[in-house]
């Protein structure tokens, strides 16, 4: 079948261990957040510097959610800060790899590791990136990918990967996703008057059953269609082509943007690679100039978006009520999607 063919070849690609589709990167995180079976009173470490589907899930938890400071440079979760927020009750930390510029995962593993934290990395915008030649999504316990169109990897709009690092988990994401009937999915084996388009499902004693019926938190359906999984799959002959020419037009951009003053640039460390989701460069002149550039760039064709504005300065609130963390983020970075 086209998903498990997409999965497997993502999976070797990426070196995580399981790798499952899933309909959206949203839900891979909401997957990734169930796994961890929070308890109130937990903590979580969380970067503000992203897209809220990041962090919106541990909202249905009765968990505090700490935000914590970035580095100015590369927008990413500092070990510093990471270092200091850490407790007794942490349970996980949730990062980006911001615009698809790699965390500095080393120092991030070696303060959770040893400490049983779980580390999710949201790698929706690092789809070719590499840190110290390892991929993102395969650097921690739980990665997630978005494959939604805006992406440097796309499955027809919708679509997202969760990859995991443990047996158990892939057990239990792969019951969740399907709705936790006890049966599994099996080719049809074809024939000239039954082709093998759809899979049956099959019963270990031919009774169809759910025994999850009820149960609170269960199953519901993340499953990827085929027909997304198997453009996914042709995609993926491509991801190193879509992946250069993002880099080529960076180093442009990287050019045109530093002869301006004020810029500075957002640069992966020498020993990784900037997937270059989005084009991020800084702008230090103080809102006026900024407001100049990005009218002058909108003038040129050029699309540039302020963001993130950090997720405990929302304007609903929603999570600054439970942020507790000290977080200092910048919102001036510009972002242009390459
Ligand atoms: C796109 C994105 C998501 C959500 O992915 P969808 O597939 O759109 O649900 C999550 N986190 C980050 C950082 C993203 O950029």
């Amino acid at each position: 079948m086209w998903r498990d063919r997409f999965e497997e070849r993502f999976r070797r690609w990426c070196g995580a261990r399981h790798a499952l589709s899933v309909t959206s990167g949203t839900v891979a995180l909401e997957l990734a957040i169930r796994l961890l079976d929070l308890a109130p009173g937990d903590e979580v470490i969380a970067t503000p510097q992203t897209f809220q589907a990041t962090v919106q899930p541990l909202l249905d938890h009765d968990v505090r959610v700490r935000f914590c400071d970035i580095d100015p440079d590369t927008l990413n979760l500092d070990p510093d800060a990471l270092a200091a927020l850490v407790t007794d009750r942490t349970r996980a930390v949730l990062l980006v790899h911001y615009g698809g510029n790699p965390a500095d995962m080393d120092r991030i593993m070696a303060i959770t590791r040893p400490r049983g934290i779980t580390v999710v990395e949201d790698s929706a915008h690092a789809i070719g990136a590499l840190y110290r030649g390892r991929r993102p999504g395969a650097l921690a316990d739980i990665g997630c990918f978005s494959f939604h169109s805006t992406k440097n990897l796309t499955t027809l709009g919708e679509g997202g990967m969760i990859t995991l690092s443990r047996d158990d988990w892939a057990e239990r994401v792969g019951r969740i996703r399907d709705n936790e009937v006890d049966g599994v999915y099996v080719p049809r084996t074809g024939g000239a008057d039954r082709p093998a388009l759809l899979p049956w499902m099959k019963f270990a004693d031919g009774v169809y059953r759910h025994t999850a019926v009820g149960i609170r938190g269960a199953g519901t359906n993340a499953t990827m269609s085929e027909a997304a999984a198997a453009v996914g799959l042709v995609q993926m002959d491509s991801l190193d082509r879509f992946v250069e020419r993002r880099t080529r037009i960076a180093a442009r951009l990287d050019e045109a943007v530093s002869a301006f003053p004020g810029v500075r640039l957002h640069r992966a460390a020498p020993d990784s690679r900037h997937a270059y989701h989005l084009y991020t460069f800084f702008l230090t002149g103080g809102r006026e100039l900024r407001e100049r550039f990005v009218r002058t760039l909108d003038r040129l064709g050029v699309e540039v978006q302020l963001r993130y504005f950090p997720l405990h300065l929302s304007p609903s609130g929603a999570c600054a009520a439970t942020a507790a963390g000290s977080a200092r983020a910048r919102s001036t970075s510009g972002s242009r999607s390459t």
